[in-house]
């Protein structure tokens, strides 16, 4: 067994895998950028060494620098985590050549399934069903237009050097082919410096379906059944679960078998995961589930897979990387209960997901957070009661942390299991509710949203779920009156009696009383009643100065002071409209002197890896512009400054 490791990321993976490491007593090293020295990910790891500045192109990319840490540190293995450099293989080959263990597949299967073109001939040939399309080496645009028209629309152009979400265009008819493929072969050019495409026909219904495959050097390669992550945004996962709502036994042994043959045809070692695309538009059926793509490292949602078998994986990463077989063979390994997981992010979804960092000056989540019957959570009675879920945090930041602009702003990914999958459910929605955090904005409420959802509950999932319920699930979760009304009335009468059954708020008393919500609070209702009903339940109120409080509900807070309000979720602007994090100006709708109505359209900015459209905080006129199509901007510059009209 490998006795010392060097992790080559950050965030929370990083302070993952280094949890498993000193489980197994191996000693651990860590690297970090500029933006880094502080992190928790440095603080918990028995070695840190400083690799270059905050750019990841500086640090985390620079696969030299971080063999060099590894051999000054004396480390004996890397682990590369997922994101940066964990499916480059040439990477990987660098590490092998400087005498280290590399904790991941070989480059060569790395390679074979590095673009998606490739790898979907090479799974056809290892009688793999694989998402029907064009994987042609031609890339003449009159030819990939008859293809597609082949291939009969809707029909999806792909990258095949793409990756997360990005490099995809969804076309709907002929006469729209020429330009979404012209503008994904220059998305792709630009972001993976390949601008080939393959085409596949767009999957109706499509739900995204994986499998965990693990294989040793000893010949051997198991699966860990198969998880559901169909809730995504833009292409990209938001709530993963394990196992997949309507999957029979008979469906998920020929998947899972699917999966180990292609795992087996590149010769596959450690942990690895086969995407598929199914259909589910009549369930799930086993000749409707093709393939997409092979994942060749640990993926972010690895922990709902953990919760069901009991198998920790990243121990078998390190297990494998030091030449043992596999702990288990495939007829030991059995799933217990439902696990579900949800990203939570710092942006704001009232603001079309606009990144919010900063410092977390709060970033508490409670630890017995437990769920309580359904009907006191939505109001609908359709479950009398629910038994504890086991709740699971996974995070690589702590309370005074920055949530940097330089990475993902990803602050922790929340982990429910329990026996039912509906269990499980209220699990994640009270860590998503009650988790408090100030003062950025983030998804917590409406990712609780999003899985009481009753499609969702009920298991009809798609794709398209979060698109259809955008509305509903992202309204700006703005501070109700009455709930001011209360709050004012406590700060200037403490004690007032007609706040009911309120009880203990008092500033200037211990650092966290509560206050009970009665029906009165039914005028909160967001914009559906079915999802946010009012419960008799405390929220925690949370003093820490003197002069304010801070009130947190369905994941959304609010700071309470005797003279003012304001809300996370609310903030008055004063028409200064700031770049949230370095980016790129895409394009600019306005101009100087031009007048403007709330909500207009004001500038693109492309920043982490997404496209992000700034609008006008309320009518009235450009009065400054700083910025023009093409530039770079740093956080906090001022872009655009609104002077409101003077009505
Ligand atoms: P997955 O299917 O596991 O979500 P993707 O193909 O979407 O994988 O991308 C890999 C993951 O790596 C993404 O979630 C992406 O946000 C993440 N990632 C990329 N860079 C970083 C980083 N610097 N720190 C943490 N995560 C990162
Ligand atoms: P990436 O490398 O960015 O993860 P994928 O090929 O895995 O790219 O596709 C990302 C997502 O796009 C999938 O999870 C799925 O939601 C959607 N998608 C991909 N291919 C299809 C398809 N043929 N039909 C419908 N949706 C698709
Ligand atoms: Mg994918």
């Amino acid at each position: 067994m490998i006795k010392s490791l060097l992790i080559a990321n950050r965030g929370e993976i990083a302070c993952r895998i280094i949890r498993t490491a000193q489980f197994m007593g191996i000693r651990t090293s860590a690297v970090y950028s500029d933006a880094d020295a502080n992190a928790l990910h440095v603080r918990q790891a028995d070695e840190a060494v400083h690799i270059g500045p905050s750019p990841a192109a500086e640090s985390y990319l620079r696969g030299d620098r971080i063999i060099e840490a590894a051999i000054a540190t004396g480390a004996e293995a890397i682990h590369p985590g997922y994101g940066f450099l964990s499916e480059n293989a040439g990477f990987a080959q660098a590490v092998i050549d400087a005498g280290l263990v590399w904790v991941g597949p070989s480059p060569a299967s790395i390679s074979a399934m590095g673009l998606k073109d490739a790898a979907k001939k090479l799974m056809a040939q290892a009688g793999v069903l694989v998402t029907p399309g064009y994987m042609g080496e031609n890339q003449d645009p009159a030819v990939l237009e008859v293809e597609a028209g082949k291939i009969g629309y809707p029909v999806l152009i792909k990258a095949v050097a793409g990756g997360g979400g990005k490099g995809m265009r969804l076309v709907e008819n002929g006469e729209d082919f020429a330009d979404a493929l012209a503008s994904c072969k220059r998305e792709a050019a630009s972001s993976f410096g390949n601008d080939h495409v393959l085409i596949e026909k767009y999957i109706l219904s499509p739900r995204h379906i994986e499998v965990q495959v693990f294989g040793d050097t000893h010949g051997n390669v198991v699966h860990l059944f198969e998880r559901d992550c169909s809730l995504q945004r833009r292409h990209q996962k938001v709530i993963e679960e394990a196992p997949a709502p309507g999957m029979d036994a008979a469906t998920r042994e020929d998947l899972c078998c699917a999966a180990i043959r292609a795992a087996k045809a590149v010769d596959y070692v450690g942990a690895g995961t086969i995407e598929f695309i199914a259909d589910g538009s009549e369930g799930l059926r086993a000749d409707r589930i093709w393939f997409m793509e092979m994942n060749t490292r640990l993926q972010v949602e690895h922990p709902v897979t953990e919760e069901i078998t009991g198998v920790d994986l990243v121990e078998w990463q390190l297990r494998v990387a030091s030449g043992e077989p596999l702990p288990l063979r495939q007829d030991e390994i059995t799933m217990n209960g439902h696990a579900i997981e949800a990203r939570l992010y710092a942006e704001d979804p009232a603001k079309g997901f606009l990144p919010s960092i900063g410092r977390l000056e709060r970033f508490s989540i409670p630890e017995t957070v437990r769920p309580t019957r359904w009907q006191h959570i939505l109001g609908t009675g359709i479950m009398e009661s629910a038994s504890d879920a086991r709740l699971r945090v996974e995070t690589g930041v702590s309370e005074g942390d920055e949530i940097s602009p330089w990475y993902d702003p990803m602050i922790a990914k929340f982990i429910s299991h329990a026996e039912t999958r509906q269990d499980a459910i209220v699990g994640l929605t009270r860590m998503c509710w009650d988790t408090v955090i100030w003062p950025m904005k983030t998804n917590a409420s409406f990712l609780g949203t999003l899985v009481v959802m009753p499609d969702f509950r009920r298991g009809r999932l798609d794709t398209g779920f979060i698109e259809r319920h955008i509305a509903e699930t992202t309204y700006d979760v703005e501070a109700a009156p009455w709930l001011l009304d209360l709050v004012a009335e406590r700060l200037t009468k403490p004690g007032s009696p007609n706040v009911g059954a309120a009880h203990g708020f008092r500033l200037n008393t211990s650092p966290c009383s509560t206050v009970l919500m009665t029906d009165r609070a039914t005028g909160y209702s967001g914009k559906t009643d079915s999802v946010i009903g009012f419960d008799q339940r405390e929220y925690p109120l949370i003093s820490n100065d003197r002069d304010a409080v801070l009130v947190t509900m369905h994941g959304a807070s609010w700071r309470f002071t005797a003279a003012r309000t304001e809300g996370s979720h609310h903030h008055v602007s004063d028409g200064s409209i700031l770049s949230p994090m370095p980016g790129k100006v895409i394009s600019v709708e306005i101009a100087e002197g031009q007048a403007v109505t709330k909500g207009q359209k004001l500038l693109t900015l492309e920043a982490m890896k997404m496209e992000h459209t700034l609008t006008a905080p309320f009518d009235g006129m450009v009065a400054e512009l700083t910025v023009a199509a093409g530039d770079q901007v740093q956080v906090e510059a001022l872009l655009v400054r609104i002077e409101p009209s003077g009505d």
